[in-house]
């Protein structure tokens, strides 16, 4: 692997910190290096890869749909993004889609259309510790100062409250708010789960003052947390949903849900991409969603889940970094004292062949696809409870 090290620092922009080790190949819950070492994938390319690696399923919509068509442009109506828009809103409560290629980028086109929405209104409400991508506006709607450093200056009408306090919340709208951006489950920031009650409260608010809520599911959508969708979770219905991570089982989607008369803001020329919901993606994305939803993967992730956190718990009592777990289904967070330990947790699961992340300052991270099985969360329990012997 030495000297793809080698190649990859010589010729590839540095802009992101690497662990040492390069995969060949993956079969589901597993990827091996370039020396055939087997590693547990509990992050799945960052809460990408749902149906884990070399699928059936993925790898055959990629053949079949690859063999028929890839690309066409949005300039002509496509089969297979209609299907799939069509899969996304009748498990949905919305009742249009946008497509494109990333999650900042569905993030972007959710900040243009509240912004056409009411265009008396302007600004964004997020929340501290937020994460919503790395283009401009989504930075500005990012609540951590670490990713907006050096860039200024960024788009206006970004303001942050704190997460989990409503009051907060009543301190930052005012009448020139177009939106708030909200993640049930903070992802980057830490696996912070967002409490029933405030949420209820800032949608009822938003409801009552003409202010779209858009639920940024790009980390919490397709199963992941035992529902299709997190909101479901919450007893509301966001005006906007957006997407991207697990949608594609691994092939780069993002999209935009709306509900309809927020969508119908977006008329002819307002917003486009090149790429967004090509034959290829498209197909390939509505095959992984049906295969979860039809194959209990959903019921799967929270029941896992719940394992998952209760095992966990149990076996970390002793160990005295130990600060509790978070999450909900298949999104899990373990949070430690220190920043450092919880890096060494990283690094000695990595050690360890077991491939877990950081989230935030003091949180571990484990995000397996929805196909894994009890005995590898076993595994990977069992290295949780072994921290304290060396
Ligand atoms: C990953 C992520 C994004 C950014 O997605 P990219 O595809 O990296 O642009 C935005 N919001 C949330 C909640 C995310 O987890």
């Amino acid at each position: 692997m030495e000297d793809i090290f080698f190649k990859s620092d010589r010729y590839i922009i540095g802009n992101y910190k690497r662990f040492k080790v390069a995969f060949e190949r993956g079969e589901g819950v597993y990827l091996y290096d370039y020396n055939g070492r087997a590693y547990l994938d509990f992050l799945a390319g960052i809460a990408v890869n749902v149906l884990g690696h070399s699928h059936r399923v993925v790898v055959d919509a990629i053949k079949k749909q690859a063999e028929k068509l890839i690309h066409v442009s949005n300039l002509y109506y496509i089969k297979e993004q209609a299907d799939l828009a069509e899969l996304l809103v009748k498990n949905s409560c919305c009742h249009k889609v946008f497509f494109c290629n990333s999650g900042a980028e569905a993030n972007e086109a959710a900040i243009k259309l509240a912004r056409l929405f009411d265009e008396g209104r302007y600004k964004i409400v997020s929340m501290e510790n937020s994460f919503h991508g790395r283009t401009l506006a989504a930075l500005a709607a990012t609540g951590q100062t670490k990713y907006q450093k050096g860039f200024d200056p960024l788009p206006e009408g970004f303001v942050y409250a704190r997460f989990n306090d409503y009051s907060d919340f009543l301190k930052k709208v005012d009448s020139k708010t177009a939106a708030v951006f909200v993640e049930f489950i903070q992802g980057e920031g830490g696996i912070n789960v967002a409490d029933k009650g405030y949420i209820k409260n800032v949608f009822e608010y938003c409801k009552d003052n003409n202010i779209l809520f858009i639920a940024d599911e790009i980390q919490t959508g397709i199963g992941r947390t035992g529902k299709l969708f997190a909101y479901e979770h919450y007893g509301i219905e966001p005006d906007i949903i957006t997407l991207a991570k697990g949608l594609g089982g691994g092939l780069p989607i993002g999209a935009l849900l709306a509900k309809e008369d927020v969508a119908d803001r977006f008329g002819y020329g307002t917003h486009g991409s090149t790429f967004g919901g090509n034959p290829l993606v498209s197909y390939v994305s509505k095959s992984v969603v049906s295969f979860v939803i039809e194959n209990g993967l959903i019921d799967r992730a929270r029941r896992l889940g719940n394992y998952m956190m209760e095992r966990l718990d149990e076996v970390l009592q002793n160990n005295p970094q130990y600060r509790g777990v978070n999450g909900l289904g298949l999104m899990v967070g373990v949070v430690f004292g220190e920043s450092d330990y919880a890096d060494s947790v990283v690094r000695r699961a990595l050690e360890n062949g077991i491939l877990i992340g950081k989230a935030g300052e003091r949180t571990v991270r484990l995000e397996p696809p929805l196909i894994v099985k009890e005995e590898h969360i076993d595994a990977v329990v069992d290295f949780f409870g072994r921290l304290n012997e060396d």
